[in-house]
């Protein structure tokens, strides 16, 4: 090594030591000012290891680039390495990792009860219920009558056969554990007769003929895709049979030439030949949506009157409730269900029943329903009234977009959402955004999709047909002002 390039190499050792040495000290950091109010919020130890991971990645900047890794100084800043800035930097860390994980975003995919958005909304009645039990004892398992252990079930029990028509009834975490557990109880090792038609794959794991092999029972498929006949299930029927089962095509249409065997036709026959039917009904109904200009969906009086033995629900699709599976039906065949052990694992929580029961309650005055279950008030929601929040938020989300993009107020489809009939879909109004410029528009719209993703109440949508659509029938009144003042945020 030459001598001019090893006195170079030992001015730049020094100049980055001089450099390195003006990084403040943690201790001083911690002790400043500026800290204190960080302290106060997040506590010592996570501001320490918070400024200290700050004066680290400094340290590392300027080794790795010197001069360059200096951070530039602002309008009125000496001290690039001031401690104020450190803890800047650690408030700004500090604040994005105290956010909750589970976020409340806008819903405005046009899709009502959206499974990746937390199905139904819950009314008031609901979320003040489970505000008491989450802070109150509650006799949760307490007969208040007898002063002895109670049973969970006992609670809504009634309510729910009030509702139905049926003899029982019992509450489960979901739809796809209360199908679990009905055929681990009547069939395992025995056959379950489906239709072909009906072996449907609901989304996220949950088909069919897997929860039939998961209860252990032996799935015994008739008919064809298209059509069933009930000479099908008549022939299929032996002495292994333990079941007849139909399953809701929630989230599929077949249409042509079709034939399935409805409920009243079956049950004739079940009863004939003493086997009970089991009815999943998926999204299952307890009042006729019609009546509000909805599609027709079956609801589980009806399915209970037209024979069904067994009929399994989700709590949270077009009920309007918490995450629940809901399984009604003849009395000796719930009382096989409940003693069974895997009830005991797929229990609901004092939650679940908390918000349960204020949301069937609502089912008693149904002069009121589409007023407060909040679901049902979303699907039956006026075009007119989406037509005006889209008018109002038109000009800020214009202004926001700048010229790129060109947006309007559009009419559009909402879907139910959760397996109602995907055919069929509700008039509603939103606002959509095209890219103005000739080319590139699929880019343009990711990249305003994303920036809307990234707002601090994330933003919803979807694109379609070259255009971002925001369908605003579930932007709720109360929600209109923090949705639109956010808008001036959008960072694209
Ligand atoms: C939605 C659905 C299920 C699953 O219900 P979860 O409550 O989501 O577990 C099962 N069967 C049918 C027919 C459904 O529509």
């Amino acid at each position: 090594m030459s001598e001019a390039v090893g006195q170079e190499t030992e001015r730049d050792a020094r100049a980055l030591n001089a450099l390195l040495a003006r990084v403040p000290a943690v201790e001083r950091v911690i002790a400043s000012a500026a800290a204190q109010p960080l302290i106060a919020e997040y506590g010592r130890t996570q501001v320490l290891a918070a400024i200290r991971a700050t004066l680290e990645r400094w340290r590392q900047d300027v080794q790795a680039n010197g001069q360059g890794g200096v951070p530039a100084t602002g309008q009125g800043e000496a001290e690039p390495f001031a401690p104020e800035r450190a803890i800047g930097e650690a408030g700004r860390y500090l604040a994005q990792r105290a956010q909750g994980r589970l976020r409340p975003v806008f819903n405005l995919t046009g899709t009502v009860l959206h499974t990746n958005l937390g199905r139904a909304l819950l009314p008031d009645a609901a979320v003040a219920a489970v505000v008491q039990a989450l802070t109150q004892p509650a006799n949760l398992e307490f007969d208040l009558a007898t002063g002895k252990r109670g049973d969970r079930d006992d609670l809504i029990d009634d309510l729910i056969c009030e509702l139905t028509g049926a003899e029982a009834a019992t509450v489960v975490n979901n739809n796809a554990a209360a199908v679990l557990l009905a055929l681990s109880a009547l069939a395992t090792r025995k056959e379950v007769v489906v239709s072909r038609g009906e072996l449907v794959e609901i989304g996220g794991a949950f088909r069919i003929p897997d929860i039939m092999s998961r209860a252990g029972a032996k799935l015994r498929e008739i008919g064809t895709t298209n059509r069933t006949h009930l000479k099908d299930y008549e022939a299929a029927i032996n002495a292994r049979t333990a079941l007849l089962m139909k399953v809701h095509c929630s989230n599929y249409a077949i249409s042509g030439f079709t034939k399935s065997v409805e409920l009243d036709e079956l049950a004739p026959l079940a009863r004939a030949r003493g086997l009970p039917v089991a009815v999943d009904l998926g999204s299952g109904t307890l009042t006729d949506l019609t009546q509000w200009g909805l599609p027709a969906e079956p609801t589980v009086r009806a399915t209970v009157e037209a024979g069904a033995d067994l009929v399994t629900f989700s709590g949270d699709k077009l009920l309007g409730g918490p995450q629940a599976g809901l399984i009604v039906g003849r009395k000796e065949l719930i009382a096989k269900i409940k003693k069974h052990p895997l009830k005991r694992a797929l229990r609901v929580g004092k939650l679940t029943l908390a918000a349960l029961e204020p949301v069937l309650r609502l089912y008693q005055a149904p002069e009121f329903l589409r007023e407060r279950l909040t679901t049902l008030r979303l699907l039956t929601r006026p075009a007119a009234e989406m037509q005006t929040l889209a008018e109002r938020a038109l000009p800020t989300l214009q202004r926001a977009l700048g010229d790129a993009y060109a947006a309007s107020v559009e009419p559009m489809f909402s879907q139910i959402g959760s397996g109602a009939l995907p055919v069929d879909v509700l008039p509603s109004c939103g606002l959509v955004v095209r890219h103005a410029g000739k080319s590139g528009s699929g880019r343009a719209l990711m990249k305003l999709e994303r920036a809307l993703r990234e707002l601090p109440r994330p933003v919803i949508g979807r694109i379609a047909d070259d255009a971002l659509r925001l369908d605003l029938r579930c932007l709720e009144s109360a929600d209109e002002a923090a949705f639109i003042a956010q808008l001036a945020e959008l960072r694209l």
